[in-house]
């Protein structure tokens, strides 16, 4: 038996809609770009470009209720995603098989620095830790596969304060999920408890101490969080 120099602490997991049990992560994905009006309104091109892809840490969950407003930031944005997570992995992925890895999928918020990612990206830094804040991810909980009506259409939508923010249609993803694990499987290796955030519609905006974050996707669980005062 391994002895470690500290007892490791349990794996990240999300809660599961109407079940005990909970799933535990092993990576978080992101993907960049993923809607035509969000890369539109983010100075890129939705015909051409590829999908690209980012990680955050599997332990920047936000709790339950509760965003921590993080430091050094102006500017922290919510992006309403899609978050569908994996119960089988693999590489080279076809897309029939990618899309029989998802165990349930779920709403999620990608949180995002954009000051300190716009400041990177013009000094040509690195821009992960403005993915991979501490709390840089807020997720409801899981529905099973089963229980989901749809992962290619359906509204979602943002709500801050009561007032609409992001409104879209799953359908108007550029890479449909199954194409999108796909080609992240092309890139590494992929395995149970993987999660992925499949990119936001448009309207992103700026989130501040005290606000309340309401986010739906038609037939799964909604969101409800509050930024909490840094
Ligand atoms: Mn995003």
């Amino acid at each position: 038996m391994t002895t470690y120099v500290f007892d490791p602490p349990p794996p990240p997991s999300l809660a599961i809609d109407a079940d005990t049990r909970r799933f535990p992560i092993r990576r978080i994905y992101g993907v960049g770009q993923n809607y035509d009006a969000h890369t539109r309104e983010m100075g890129g091109d939705p015909v051409r470009e590829a999908p690209f892809f980012f990680t955050k840490p599997s332990d920047c969950l936000a709790p339950v209720g509760r965003v921590a407003y993080p430091p050094h930031t102006n500017r922290l944005q919510h992006e309403v995603e899609l978050v569908v997570a994996l119960n089988q992995g693999g590489q080279n992925l076809t897309p029939a098989e990618a899309g029989a890895a998802v165990w349930g999928a779920a709403v999620g918020l990608d949180l995002t620095l954009r000051d300190l990612m716009e400041t990177a990206r013009a000094m040509g830094q690195p821009w992960d830790l403005s993915k991979g804040f501490d709390a840089a991810a807020a997720i409801g909980p899981l529905s099973p596969i089963a229980d989901v009506p749809s992962l290619q259409t359906g509204a979602i939508r943002l709500w801050v304060n009561g007032s609409l923010r992001q409104t879209g249609d799953l359908g108007e993803m550029i890479w449909p999920v199954c194409e999108l694990i796909s080609i992240l499987s092309r890139q590494v290796t992929l395995a149970k408890g993987d999660i992925i955030m499949t990119g936001t519609p448009a309207g992103v905006g700026t989130l501040v101490p005290g606000d309340e974050v309401e986010a739906s996707i038609a037939g799964l669980a909604p969101l409800l969080t509050r930024v909490a005062m840094p």
